[in-house]
Order: structure tokens, then sequence, then C-alpha cells
């Protein structure tokens, strides 16, 4: 599998500490791959997680910038930011100049601390990709990219741009698109929150043909933005991840597909048909599908959420970046549903189309789908082109009647990558990574064969993915160290034994004969 130097980011993750004296202190838990890097500067201290290139706090005048991830329209900014190191080195330029505000003009995946005087301001991108943790202590705050460094004692308390995160007392989550600014010796109800992105209410009525190019545009922009060097791009074989893996192969970086299935279901067919397309050099994984369900604790320990549903999707992603080499650039194709109402077929009309999208793009902020932890723990850096804040802001913002048109679903998309898939990857149905590999089936059946009725599975599913959190977050324990059939027995015994008895007990026999 392809690597290079650039292909990690500097800094994966972090765990700083702000206030008075600062001291790296421990290596905290964490389980992004890679050195845990100490650094000392000031009134903040920690450590970075270390993907590829030199994991530094930048500094200059006072100010000191921390950056986990990266940003993509260096292009765009202003020539007078030239000479720039790294991204934390390009945030610290920004912050120079535009002050807080420049937040609003970076467009990337990261999180980020940034520290100037008696104050810390802390940080995400538009969509909240790398997700960002802060919990308070008398005169500090620690900020982390897993919640599961900050878990551990900590009373609740309510931070403006903040939600609480479940089963970890003290820690909150920073939202998507904002800046939360703190003095850690000033009290509490000084912290102030400033929103950098929401997603569009607008919409704009374009000429078809014109929308069209306008995707088609913008798309490429993102992925040649993430192209560095060869990449991987993880392949379903539907129109998305077709579309992200075609477009990195024109954008000229040396181009690898891999594609998961299990014993229980795959689309390596349709897969074999893009890569051939595109050409690529392809790679299968298959595993078995109770195998793969197995894994469920490192698909939680990863996202660090409660939703069976959305841990389903997760899941045979975190199987797939696993198998993979460590060091690798992998693009996905995730997520291009929720700005075009991919999940929406069977919405006819155009209004309830754009009501269900507007819901989706408010309801996205905290389910962690795109959160780097899920590869990092195996030493994977995914970027998502769908989700580039230019992409999204104008997927989102076109008319719901150019995403179903003419009996399609995402028909802006199909018709802007006509061009560049065979035709029968262009107008393939979607079918989710959970139902295509399997995963939802064989997590079914498992509990199914475990005496769980029909009706309780997603219940059973729930209580497992919570059981499995409070040990993998709010213990920190590690994702090998919890079985998936130990907290399967454990949630059963739990719940009232939905299991009738085959046979009437000897006890009762004996008073009835
Ligand atoms: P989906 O749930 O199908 O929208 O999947 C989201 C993204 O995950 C896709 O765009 C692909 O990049 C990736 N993906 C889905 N299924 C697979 C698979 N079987 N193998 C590899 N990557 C996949
Ligand atoms: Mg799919």
């Amino acid at each position: 599998m392809p690597t290079t130097d650039n292909a990690l980011p500097p800094v994966l993750g972090f765990h700083a500490r702000v206030g008075a004296r600062g001291e790296p202190g421990p290596a905290p838990r964490r389980i992004t791959a890679g050195e845990a890097v100490p650094f000392t500067g000031g009134t903040c201290s920690g450590r970075l997680l270390a993907g590829s290139g030199p994991a530094v706090p930048r500094t200059a005048d006072g100010v000191t910038t921390l950056l986990a991830g990266e940003l993509y329209h260096r292009d765009g900014l202003p020539a007078a930011l030239g000479g720039i190191a790294d991204d934390a080195e390009l945030l610290l330029e920004i912050w120079l100049r535009y002050g807080r505000a420049g937040l609003r003009l970076c467009n990337g995946r990261f999180a980020a601390v940034v520290v100037e005087a008696d104050s810390v301001v802390i940080a995400t991108d538009h969509a909240g990709s790398v997700p960002l943790y802060v919990r308070r202590e008398e005169g500090a705050v620690h900020v982390a990219t897993e919640a599961k460094a900050l878990a551990g004692g900590g009373v609740d308390l309510a931070l403006p741009g903040t939600e609480p995160v479940p089963g970890t007392p003290g820690v909150l989550r920073v939202r998507a698109g904002s800046a939360v600014t703190l003095r850690p010796a000033g009290p509490i109800g000084a912290a102030e929150w400033t929103r950098t992105w929401t997603p569009p209410l607008h919409r704009l009525a374009l000429p078809p043909a014109r929308a069209v190019r306008r995707v088609a545009d913008a798309l490429d922009a993102a992925v040649r933005t993430r192209v560095r060097g060869p990449v991987t791009a993880v392949l379903s074989g539907g129109v998305d991840s077709g579309s992200v893996a075609a477009l990195a192969s024109r954008a000229g970086g040396r181009l690898t597909t891999v594609s998961l299935g299990t014993d229980a279901g795959d689309e390596f067919a349709a897969a074999r048909v893009v890569a051939e397309h595109v050409g690529s050099d392809h790679r299968e994984f298959r595993c078995g599908a109770e195998d793969l369900v197995r894994q469920l604790p490192w698909a939680v320990a990863a996202a660090e959420i409660v939703d069976a549903e959305v841990i389903e999707y997760l899941l045979p992603l975190v199987v797939l970046y696993r198998a993979l080499p460590p060091g690798g650039r992998l693009l996905t194709g995730y997520g291009a549903d929720i700005p075009l109402g991919g999940m929406h077929r069977g919405t006819a009309e155009l209004a309830s189309l754009d009501d269900v999208i507007a819901a989706d793009m408010a309801g996205f902020d905290g389910l962690n789908e795109l959160s780097p932890v899920l590869s990092t723990l195996a030493g994977q850096w995914t970027t998502h082109p769908f989700w580039d804040r230019d992409v999204l802001d104008l997927l989102t913002a076109l008319e719901p009647g150019l995403k179903r048109r003419d009996g399609r679903d995402k028909w802006v998309l199909r018709e802007a990558v006509r061009d560049l898939l065979p035709e029968s990857t262009v107008r393939r149905p979607k079918l989710g990574v959970h139902e295509g590999s399997g995963t939802t089936g064989a997590w079914t059946r498992l509990l199914l064969a475990h005496g769980v009725r029909t009706s309780e599975v997603g219940a059973v599913k729930n209580a497992m993915t919570a059981a499995i959190h409070r040990r993998v977050v709010g213990a920190g324990e590690h994702p090998d160290a919890v079985s998936f059939d130990d907290v399967l027995a454990a949630v059963l015994a739990t719940r009232a034994a939905p299991v009738i008895p085959a046979q009437v007990p000897p006890v009762w026999k004996a008073v009835v004969s």
C-alpha cells in the first residue's frame, strides 16, 4: 500500500492542559496510534500525537497554536501568509492577522487550540470532523481529541458551544463550527462561544447544467487538495466513492482502491468495475461477518458514541482500516447522502425532501461519523471530499429539484461524474456499508441466537454499545480487553428474561402430576 512522508498530517491529535505553570503530565489515554510527543510552551503543555512531519506547537508574538489535522485551502489564502512550515503555523499567521474571526476562514479537517495571554480558544472545523473535548479543573482547562483522555472524575458543567459526553461527567464536546474562548483562571461564566460555520438554510435555484458544472468543479478541487502523493480510496463501487476514486486518479496521485466484504455479503463486483475503469491498483479484503461484529469495542473506542445505529455504519470501516498497513492517506465517499438526501429515496415531495435534508444537516453534530480516530487507531489518515466545506455548502444549498430529478436520487452528482465513471456506476442505487458488508444482519443473528426477541434487537444493540462505551471511554479500557460475548451476556443478564421456558419446570411437573 503506498505511503509517503506527507500521507499523514504532522499532528493526528493532542492532549493539552492550559493553566499556570504547565507540565506535560502523564501520557493520556488514547487509541490513536503513534508517538505522544511532550511539549511545554508558556501556560500550555501536553502531548501531540505525531503523524508524519514535526509534531510541534507554533508560537509567535505571545500566541501559541496547536493544530491536529490539516487545512485545505492553502492556495486561496493571502500571499502575505507565504513561507509557512505547516498548518499550525498557517493558523498562527491567520490568527495574528485576523484574530478569532480568522477561524471562519479555515476550510479544513482540524481541531485547534490557540493560547494568547490569559485566554485559550478551542476550535473545531465546520463539521466538527476532528472531535474535540474539554474539561475544566481549578485554574486550568484540559483539551483533548479523544474523550477517554479526559474521563474519570469531574462534575457536570455547562459551557457555551459544548455538549456533555454521555457517561463521562465533566467532559464536554465542542460543537461543530465553533470556537470557545475560556479564561482558565477566570470565572466559567466568562466563556464565549463564536460560531464559525452553520449549515446553509437558503437554497440556490440554478439552471441544471450550471449546477452540474459547479458540483463537478467543487468536488474536483476538494479531491485535488487532498491528494498529496499516493492515496487510497475506500471503494464500495457506488457513485460516491466511485467519484472520489475517479477524481483522485485524474488528480495524478498513484491510486490504490480497497474494498471490504464478508462471508455474509460484499459489493466486490461493483467495486471492480470502478477500479478497472479508473485504472487503480485494487485490493479486496474479506473477513467473517461475526469476526467483524466482534470488533465492536474498537469502533466504540474510536467513535466514542453510544448510538448503535451509527456504530453499525462505522464498524465495517474500522475493520477495513485495521486490515490495512499503517501510514496511508485514505479518501472516502462518506457523507454525500446527507446534503443530497440520498437516504430519503422514498420521500416523494420536494418540500419534504428539503425538510429532511435540513433536519439531517442540523443533526449530524456529535455523531462523530467523520472522526479521524476511526482510522488513526490503525495509523491511517482519512479525509472526506464530500464534507469539504465548499462542497458541503454547495450541495446543501442546491434546491431539492436538482437532487431529485427525472426519478433519480442524487441527480446532480450523478450528472456531474457521468463522464468519469461507467454508466452502471452512475446509475447504481445506494447500498449502505453496513448492508453491503452484512454487518447489521450478522449482529442481529448473533442476538437472535441468544434468545433476544426481534422487537428487542435495537434496544439490546444500544445497551451493548453503551456498556462498551462505559468501559473503553469512561474507564479507558483497551478495546481488546473488552469481549463482545461478555458484554452481550452481561446486557442479557440485566434484562428481564425474555425466553419462554420450552418445557414445564420439574417442580411444577411434580405438583401437576
Ligand atoms: P455508504 O454507507 O455506502 O455510503 O459508505 C460510505 C463510504 O464508505 C463509501 O463512500 C466508501 O468510501 C466507503 N465504503 C462503503 N462500503 C465499502 C466497502 N464495502 N469497502 C470499502 N469501502 C466502503
Ligand atoms: Mg454504499
